[in-house]
């Protein structure tokens, strides 16, 4: 089966049945349909339903080199600048149906297992396992799967010195081999959308790359027998979208993936106890750069969508004649227009890489992957500054359908607009930058793509500085 509709989504993860704890109970029956899972799953859903229709299908799918039949674009490997480009428009557009909130819309992963099969060669190891990725990732093209992935240890003690005890693994390692596969005991973080995509995708872990127990990468169903997902609280505290406008369909839950003894077969392995292979994976394949193309997409997106709010409580209030508002949004549109240069000029700067991809320019995207973390937290504090009460005065449907209705349209009303909309939008804005389902996002864009104060000393160490040197030592010898 190709490119899939919502309707097929739906049903593949409606019978997926996998192990996913939540408030104290297992979940059974149909999670299409559990209050804390049918929101992000109807809108992904939507995005399904948006590439296979007559006027997406052109830039969301494309011909699968095996079948010719439409896959979806983000599984298409790009060997030139103007496929890097399809890929940034086909991720906006998905963006687009969510504002950017759902961070891990399916291309996301889909992008990985495309920079990871076109480099197997690359990291395939003295046990030629990574060549798995390929079947891993033509089987998830051609069957437009969605995956979930983790590749965090569990937070108990981050200090240099701390070493588990092998015997009480935490963080998951492999405890046992056979003839068929491996075995994999502990736990990871943070699966975001775990247990309600079809397969999971575990990669090594970083600071545990020195023992090789934990040197395992892997994709099973989110189904496998022994695994089970964990998830925090729900930020869907309704099904309104007049009330929750963006955790009513946005929310994507996050999870601890527990594995007891969970059985790998060998086919599914594409990394294992081969830490040179595993270094070639992180530094070889670009999937990480790929991921970063795929994520400023998304990113610039919602920045759109902090600016048109931004600019539209300010008008509603009447405050957009004053000067510090208008020096506020110039913030939001200086993070926009440095976003939209980092990620452009990663396309300008692109050079093909050993396995023929076209690769986005690493040093814009690392760029910004250290700026939005910075840039993002500041955007959700001036919607918070302009708004003010506003962002608290925010009364529900409820409210707007009783007998205080008239109370609520006199005193609600904005400048140029009636009480009822105005709170509609108010209620937007606190969903973006005051609700539980903000601050996630905000920790979200924080940390997503790892430790931000860790991805600096990243780019510190890989960018070429000597130039710079150079300049210097030129300018002084005169
Ligand atoms: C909402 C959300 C969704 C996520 N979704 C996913 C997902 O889908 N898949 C996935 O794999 N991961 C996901 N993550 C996890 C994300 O990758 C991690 O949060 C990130 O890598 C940071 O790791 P940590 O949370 O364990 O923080 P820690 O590493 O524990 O860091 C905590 C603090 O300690 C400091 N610190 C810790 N160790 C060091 C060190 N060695 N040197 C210097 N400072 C250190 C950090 O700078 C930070 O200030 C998600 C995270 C969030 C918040």
């Amino acid at each position: 089966m190709p490119a899939i509709n919502g309707r097929q989504m739906k049903e593949r993860i409606r019978n997926l049945n996998s192990t996913i704890w939540f408030d104290g109970q297992t979940i059974t029956g149909d999670i299409t349909a559990h209050p804390a899972f049918k929101g992000v799953i109807g809108s992904k859903a939507r995005l399904y339903d948006f590439q296979l229709e007559e006027e997406n299908l052109e830039l969301m799918t494309y011909r699968s080199a095996s079948t010719g039949d439409r896959v979806g674009r983000s599984f298409h490997p790009p060997v030139k600048k103007e496929d890097l480009e399809l890929r940034r428009l086909a991720a906006q557009e998905w963006a687009k149906l969510t504002g950017g909130m759902m961070g891990r819309t399916p291309d996301y992963m889909n992008t990985a297992l495309m920079a990871l099969s076109a480099s197997a060669e690359v990291f395939k190891g003295k046990n030629k396992l990574g060549l798995n990725i390929q079947s891993i990732y033509e089987n998830a093209r051609e069957k437009d799967l969605t995956l979930s992935h983790t590749y965090v240890t569990p937070q108990v003690n981050r200090s240099l010195g701390y070493f588990e005890d092998k015997e009480k693994p935490i963080a998951a390692r492999v405890v046992k081999e056979s003839s068929e596969g491996i075995y994999i005991k502990g736990a990871r973080l943070l699966a975001t959308q775990g247990g309600i995509t079809d397969e999971l995708l575990v990669l090594p872990a970083g600071g545990k790359l020195i023992e090789d127990d934990y040197v395992h990468a892997f994709s099973i169903p989110s189904s496998a027998e022994n695994l089970k997902f964990v998830c925090r609280e729900s930020f869907v505290y309704s099904e309104s979208h007049f009330d929750h406008p963006l955790g009513s369909r946005f929310e994507e839950m996050d999870t601890m993936v527990i594995f007891d003894n969970t059985f790998v077969p060998w086919e599914r392995v594409f990394l294992y106890k081969d830490i040179g292979a595993a270094m070639s994976l992180f530094s070889e394949t670009n999937f990480n750069t790929f991921l970063y193309h795929q994520a400023l997409s998304r990113q610039l997106t919602k920045s759109q969508l902090f600016l048109g709010t931004a600019q539209l409580i300010s008008e509603t209030i009447g405050i957009d004649e004053y000067q510090h508002v208008k020096e506020k949004i110039s913030e939001i549109i200086c993070g926009i227009e440095m976003m939209k240069g980092l990620l452009l000029s990663s396309e300008m700067q692109a050079q093909q890489n050993q396995a023929g991809l076209m690769v986005p320019d690493e040093n814009p995207l690392m760029v910004a992957s250290v700026m939005y973390p910075k840039l993002y937290p500041r955007f959700v504090e001036i919607l918070q500054l302009l708004g003010a009460s506003g962002i608290v005065t925010i009364p529900t449907i409820n409210d707007f359908n009783s007998d205080v209705r008239k109370d609520l349209d006199h005193y609600l009303q904005g400048a140029d607009t009636a009480a009822k909309e105005r709170v509609q939008f108010f209620r937007l804005a606190w969903d973006m930058c005051s609700s539980a389902f903000a601050g996630r996002e905000t920790i979200y864009e924080r940390f997503f793509f790892g430790d931000p104060a860790r991805l600096s000393v990243g780019l510190y160490n890989h960018y070429n500085k000597k130039p710079s040197a150079d300049l210097v030592a030129s300018l002084l010898k005169g």
